[in-house]
């Protein structure tokens, strides 16, 4: 009898290789229709980095063009390196408030922001708020003998692009642009809030032995403002002194720090700074 049990699994081996075949042939159609699906979803659902960069940027200076050397290619490319938390969202983070913060290590959020409110008041373009204290701080200046001329106001996140990037073709890396150009996105001039100012045509380093530079130490926190970059901050700023630039701020806070002492908007709001 126990031949019998022998025979058993002779019928119960051909459904077994059925089923075998019929798995096979699934798992055949299966991997097909995935290579399929991959095949024709990929022009859309797996853009390149670069192309989105391509689509975003196709302003008139590409970040790439311009650079010859392949290192410095990446690090343009990498204008925003991703260990900078600079848009983790904080009390100072949003750009439509005076009392956002601004500095290589909070870019602005979104990056490309543009103030809605922009208007040009003694040739200085800014937001409504900042060019109207602006326009009676020009007034009293020059009612006081030392006129103010503007050189720079409000620039965009594009114009920002070109500006830092002439800045790499011509120091030749961004390290060595960062010295000099904020990198797009991380410039206080984009909130509309800042702005270079100058005695004739003496402006920066020349701006420090004016009147108008000593006038504007007095009275500018009387208007809203506040020298943003002053000397012996660089460490807690990220610049050097720029004796020129100035950010609005409004009257109480820049009162404030002038009569506590307290040189820079870091310090006075417990923001971290520096480097990138
Ligand atoms: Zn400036």
């Amino acid at each position: 009898m126990p031949h019998i049990h022998s025979h058993a699994p002779g019928p119960r081996r051909a459904p077994l290789l059925i089923v075998s075949v019929v798995v096979a042939m699934v798992a055949i159609f299966a991997g097909t229709l995935v290579a399929l699906r991959v095949g024709i979803g990929a022009p859309r659902g797996t853009v390149p980095a670069l192309a989105i960069i391509t689509i975003k940027s196709p302003s008139t200076t590409p970040f790439w063009q311009a650079i010859t050397k392949p290192a410095d290619q990446a690090a343009i490319l990498d204008v925003t390196p991703s260990t900078i938390p600079c848009d983790t969202p904080n009390a100072h983070s949003d750009p439509r408030q005076i009392n956002v913060v601004i500095n290589k290590k909070h870019c602005l959020s979104p990056r490309s922001f543009a103030p809605s409110d922009l208007v040009t008041i003694g040739g200085a373009t800014l937001t409504s708020a900042a060019a109207s204290a602006f326009g009676k701080m020009a007034d009293a200046a020059a009612a006081a003998g030392v006129p103010l001329s503007v050189t720079s106001s409000y620039r965009s996140y594009q114009s920002q692009v070109s500006t830092y990037n002439t800045w790499v073709a011509q120091n030749g890396s961004a390290d060595a642009a960062d010295k000099v150009s904020a990198r797009p996105g991380y410039s206080e001039h984009q909130t509309g809030l800042a702005l270079d100012l100058a005695a004739g045509s003496c402006g920066l380093e020349c701006f420090t032995t004016t009147a108008q530079s000593a006038w504007l130490i007095t009275h500018a926190a009387d208007y809203g403002f506040i020298n943003r970059y002053p000397r012996g901050a660089e460490a807690i700023t990220g610049y050097s002194p720029e004796p020129w630039h100035y950010r609005y701020v409004g009257v109480a806070v820049a009162q404030d720090m002038a009569a506590r002492g307290i040189p820079t908007l870091e310090q006075y709001w417990n923001i971290t700074g520096g480097d990138y």
